[in-house]
C-alpha cells in the first residue's frame, strides 16, 4: 500500500523529532524541508544555540506541559544510557532559590520555588538541599538527576536517524505555508504538512502567529568543566537576567544567561557576558580550572516563545491538514519527544477524518 505523504517544515529539534517519531511508525513517506539544517548557525535558527538541558518549568497546574516534559525525560533516560553517540549524558542538577523569588511561580522560574515540584517523583535522587548546605543568600535548594544535551552532537544525530529511516531531508525555503503541500519530492501533493518553523511562525504567511515572540538568550561557551548543572531563581542584575551552568558531554560548558522578551538583537552584549561569567563563578568557583575561564564563543539565540504556551494542534486549511508544532520557548529540547508524540497522534486523527 502506498504510504501517506507528509512534509515536515523545519530542521530544528521540533521538526527533526516530529519527523523521527512519524518515520518510526512506518506509515508515512516523509520529506523534511528547511531553510536551515544541523550544522548551520543563524539567528533565525534557535536549536543550535540552546544549552541544553532538562529542567522543567512546568507549573503544578500545567498538566499539558508536564506531560510533554515527562515523556521526553523518559526518552532521555534511554538515549543517555544506551546511545553515547547522541551527545546526551546524565548530570546532577543543583537549583538554588533566593528569598525574593519564593513567590514567583510562572514563566521561566515556574516550579523552582516549590520545595517539591511536580517532577520530584520522576527524577532520580531528588532531594531538598539542607539549609546549612546552601550558599550564602539562598533560602531553598533542590538537587536531582537530569540530562545535558550537547546540541552540536545531538542535532546531527537526529538528522542521521532520519536518513537511516529513509526520510528525505533537504534545504528549501517556503514563502507561504501552502507551498509545503507541493514540496514533496515525489511531485505528488502531501496529505499533511507539519509546521515546525519555530520563531519564524510569527512571520510566515499562512501562519503569522502574533502570539509568538523572541525570548532572547545570551550565553558564553567555555572549555572549562563544571561538576554539575546549576540554576538560580533570579539575579540582582535585572529581572531579565538569569544564571545557569550546563556541562556538556565531550567537553565545554554553557554559561547563561538572560531571557529578554521581544528582543530580536542577535549581537552578544560584552557587558552582559561579564555579568554572566561573574554570576556563574559565584555559584561554581570550581569552573575556574588553572585560575582562568577559557572562552570559546559568545552566543545569542532567540527562544520561540508563545503567549499561552506551545501550539501543538491540527488545523484544516484550504490546502489540506496542517499539524502545528512550534512555540516551545525555552523548553524545546526538554519537551521535544512529548510534543512530537502529540504530532504523531494529531496526524493519525487528521487522516481518519
Ligand atoms: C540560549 C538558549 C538556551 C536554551 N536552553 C534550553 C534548554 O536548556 N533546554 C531546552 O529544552 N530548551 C532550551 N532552549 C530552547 C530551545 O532551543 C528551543 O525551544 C528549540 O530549539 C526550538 O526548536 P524549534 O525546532 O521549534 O525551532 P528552530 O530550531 O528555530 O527551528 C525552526 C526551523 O524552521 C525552519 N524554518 C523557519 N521558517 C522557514 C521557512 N519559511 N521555510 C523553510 N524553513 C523554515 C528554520 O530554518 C529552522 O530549521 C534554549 C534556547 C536558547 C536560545
Amino acid at each position: 500500500m502506498e504510504k501517506t505523504k507528509v512534509v515536515v517544515v523545519g530542521g530544528g529539534v521540533s521538526g527533526l523529532t516530529s519527523a523521527l517519531l512519524l518515520a518510526r511508525t512506518g506509515k508515512y513517506d516523509i520529506n523534511l524541508i528547511s531553510k536551515y539544517l544541523p550544522g548551520d548557525y543563524d539567528i533565525e535558527y534557535t536549536s543550535p544555540w540552546a544549552g541544553a538541558n532538562w529542567m522543567s518549568f512546568a507549573t503544578k497546574e500545567d498538566k499539558r506541559q508536564q506531560e510533554f516534559d515527562r515523556i521526553t525525560y523518559e526518552y532521555l533516560v534511554e538515549l543517555a544510557k544506551d546511545m553515547p553517540s547522541t551527545g546526551i549524558w546524565s548530570k546532577k542538577v543543583i537549583q538554588y532559590v533566593r528569598q525574593e523569588d519564593l513567590e514567583k511561580e510562572s514563566g521561566l522560574l515556574g516550579g523552582l520555588a516549590e520545595a517539591r515540584p511536580w517532577f520530584a517523583d520522576l527524577t532520580p535522587n531528588f532531594e531538598p538541599i539542607a539549609r546549612e548546605n546552601l550558599p550564602k543568600g539562598y533560602v531553598q535548594g533542590i538537587t536531582y538527576d537530569s540530562f545535558c544535551i550537547n546540541t552540536q552532537v545531538y542535532l546531527p544525530w537526529l538528522q542521521s536517524q532520519l536518513f537511516v529511516l529513509g526520510v528525505d531531508v533537504r534545504y528549501k525555503t517556503i514563502n507561504h505555508i501552502r507551498e509545503a503541500f507541493d514540496a514533496h519530492k515525489s511531485g505528488q501533493r502531501a496529505a499533511i504538512v507539519v509546521n515546525c518553523t519555530g520563531l519564524m511562525a510569527s512571520k510566515l504567511p499562512g501562519v503569522m502567529d502574533s502570539k509568538v515572540y523572541p525570548g532572547r538568550g545570551q550565553t558564553v561557551l567555555v572549555r572549562n568543566h563544571a561538576p554539575a548543572m546549576y540554576n538560580v531563581s533570579g539575579t540582582s542584575d535585572g529581572d531579565d537576567e538569569i544564571t545557569y551552568i550546563m556541562s556538556r558531554v565531550g567537553g565545554g560548558t554553557i554559561l547563561g544567561g538572560c531571557y529578554q522578551q521581544g528582543n530580536w538583537n542577535g549581537t552578544p552584549d560584552p557587558n552582559m557576558a561579564q555579568r554572566i561569567i561573574q554570576r556563574c563563578l559565584e555559584i561554581c568557583p570550581e569552573l575556574e580550572q588553572d585560575g582562568k575561564l577559557d572562552v570559546i564563543r559568545h552566543n545569542v539565540g532567540l527562544r520561540p516563545s508563545r503567549v499561552g504556551g506551545p501550539r501543538v494542534e491540527r488545523e484544516k486549511s484550504p490546502d489540506g491538514w496542517l499539524v502545528h508544532n512550534y512555540g516551545a520557548g525555552g523548553a524545546g529540547y526538554q519537551s521535544s519527544y512529548g510534543m512530537a508524540t502529540s504530532v504523531v497522534n494529531l496526524v493519525e486523527q487528521a487522516l481518519l477524518e
